[in-house]
């Protein structure tokens, strides 16, 4: 990513993901022209694992890069790819001029048997940056996770491979959402300890409608605080007051984040401009 943008006090960029039905394209693109009037320093666009909308992440990364001239950040999972298709999946995107990549190594797709699973060519994210890097000038950016990675035994193992990844040239981290701020602050404590040095990204998912919970929050792993159920358990069945609420709270966190210092701020768009704009309204 541009070294220039950590100039400014907070970063701030978002994530959107690609549409199941492909004639939904024209919704993101539409939200994108909304996302972009706030003038984020980049906007990130995920991967399906196993390479399903691989073709979509790489159109709607175009977009944001040419028409919306933000900064595009493609994701691209480990699971599915070979030496073959990550050179020419990394071909394709130079040819679009994105040059930015957050490189994952992604979690079994349904349609991956566990033997496929395991079997697959590139184990971990750490494998995919020393291709990255070895065959593109693209900037690398990985994942981290502030309440440890589910499949790690400890934080102090999940933090040895962060060290790895960012050793390995990456230049900065975007956490896994979460919800409790302390756990941040914890986090990062430790990370700067062992020596990791890069810009980390905090994610904020701003939980607006209840189902949320049951899907990209429980599949995150990410700890749900009681004040945060409490406010669920009160609005989730007022869609309006839900949204306000959960509105509230991520601006709650992030006005947090920002008073002690965090490098970034990445918002987890859930492919929706109000929310964001909300957000970033109230704080920057
Ligand atoms: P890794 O860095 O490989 O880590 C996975 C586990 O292996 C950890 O326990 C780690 O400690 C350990 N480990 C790491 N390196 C090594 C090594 N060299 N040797 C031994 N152990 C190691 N998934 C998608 O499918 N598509 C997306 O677009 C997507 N976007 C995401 C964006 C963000 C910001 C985050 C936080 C996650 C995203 N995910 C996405 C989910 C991600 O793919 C999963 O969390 C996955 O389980 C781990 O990916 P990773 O890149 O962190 O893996």
């Amino acid at each position: 990513m541009k070294k220039e943008m950590y100039n400014k006090k907070t970063v701030f960029s978002c994530e959107v993901f690609p549409p199941k039905r492909n004639d939904d394209i024209y919704d993101i693109f539409k939200t994108l022209d909304e996302i972009k009037l706030l003038n984020p320093d980049f906007i990130s666009v995920t991967y399906g694992a196993g390479g399903s909308n691989s073709k979509k992440t790489a159109t709607i990364a175009a977009y944001i890069q040419n028409i919306c001239e933000v900064d595009a950040l493609a994701h691209i999972t480990a699971v599915g790819l070979t030496e073959d298709s990550l050179l020419s999946l990394l071909d394709e995107l130079k040819q679009k001029r994105v040059q930015n990549v957050l490189a994952l190594r992604g979690d079994k797709p349904r349609s991956m048997t566990e033997e496929e699973f395991e079997a697959r060519y590139y184990r971990h994210a750490s494998d995919l940056v020393k291709v990255i890097k070895g065959n593109s000038d693209m900037s690398i950016v990985a994942a981290c996770y502030p309440e440890v990675h589910p499949e790690s035994a400890s934080m102090e193992e999940d933090i040895k491979y962060l060290k790895l990844k960012a050793d390995l040239g990456v230049d900065s981290f975007i956490t896994q959402m979460f919800f409790d701020n302390d756990l941040f602050y914890r986090f990062m404590d430790e990370i700067r300890k062992a020596g990791i040095d890069i810009p980390v990204h905090a994610g904020i998912m701003p939980i607006t409608k209840t189902n949320q919970l049951g899907t990209s929050v429980s599949l995150s792993g990410s700890s749900v605080p009681k004040k945060l159920s409490n406010l669920i358990a009160k609005y989730g069945e007022d869609a309006e007051g839900m949204k306000q609420a959960g509105t509230e709270y991520a601006i709650a966190q992030v006005e947090d984040l920002i008073a002690h210092g965090v490098d970034g701020i990445h918002i987890y768009s859930m492919n929706k401009s109000d929310v964001t704009t909300d957000i970033y309204n109230a704080v920057f």
